[in-house]
């Protein structure tokens, strides 16, 4: 079985070493899928512009801490008119843009904030060996639909849109694993308010979401 098996299954990428380093285990890969499509105009790459190496954190592995310096490519758009000259491409199930976690490392975290929520899913990221901060997972919740009625077990978790400076409050249906709101603020009387109009069914008049578009500004 080759390496490439074992850490990155069915991903295009060719490892070329794996290291220890004071960070955790680095393994150095190259992506070796085809070459992407413009994500302005659709036209597929073909000359390759340049290449350079980005850190991506991974899960761990045997509780060491595990950093993927990944080699991508950075591809010529050649349609004319584009206004896009140079695209860089992103690894389907291991990178997306800006990210400096992979996918994989997304999820684990995104389930263990959905489980227990921002403050303990810090910690347990801590002894997980996985790098991260509180407002980092909570950012992770995706914007649910807001169900009509409150779930049967509600987990609750104030966090920071800017620090110090403006809060959210995030809902999460323990059972169902998932989000279920966000609300603008941190007090109780908001809570409250979500709370009493989701018990009776009656979300469609909620003072919080008037229309259900989202989080008032
Ligand atoms: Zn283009």
């Amino acid at each position: 079985m080759a390496i490439e098996d074992v850490l990155f299954p069915g991903i295009d990428v060719r490892v070329t070493a794996v290291h220890a380093a004071v960070e955790g285990v680095v393994v150095e890969a190259a992506a070796c899928g085809r070459p992407p499509d413009c994500p302005s105009c659709d036209c597929a790459g073909r000359r390759v512009h340049s290449r350079y190496r980005r850190s991506l954190a991974e899960r761990t592995v045997a509780g060491r801490s595990l950093v993927t310096s990944l080699r991508v490519r950075r591809f010529f758009c050649e349609r004319a008119g584009c206004r896009r000259r140079t695209f860089v491409e992103q690894v389907p199930d291991l990178s997306e843009r800006y990210r400096r976690h992979s996918i994989g490392l997304r999820q684990w975290m995104r389930s263990i904030t959905t489980f227990v929520g921002g403050r303990l899913g810090k910690r347990l990221c801590q002894i997980l060996q996985l790098p991260t901060g509180r407002t980092h997972l909570l950012g992770l919740l995706t914007d649910p639909p807001v169900p009509e009625r409150a779930p049967r077990v509600l987990g609750v978790d104030e966090f920071a849109f800017r620090k110090g400076w403006r809060y959210g409050t995030v809902l999460v249906d323990v059972e169902a694993a998932r989000a279920v709101d966000v609300l603008p603020g941190r007090d109780a009387v908001t809570f409250a308010a979500w709370l009493n109009c989701h018990r009776c069914g009656a979300a469609g008049r909620c003072p919080l979401r008037p229309s259900q578009g989202g989080v008032p500004p």
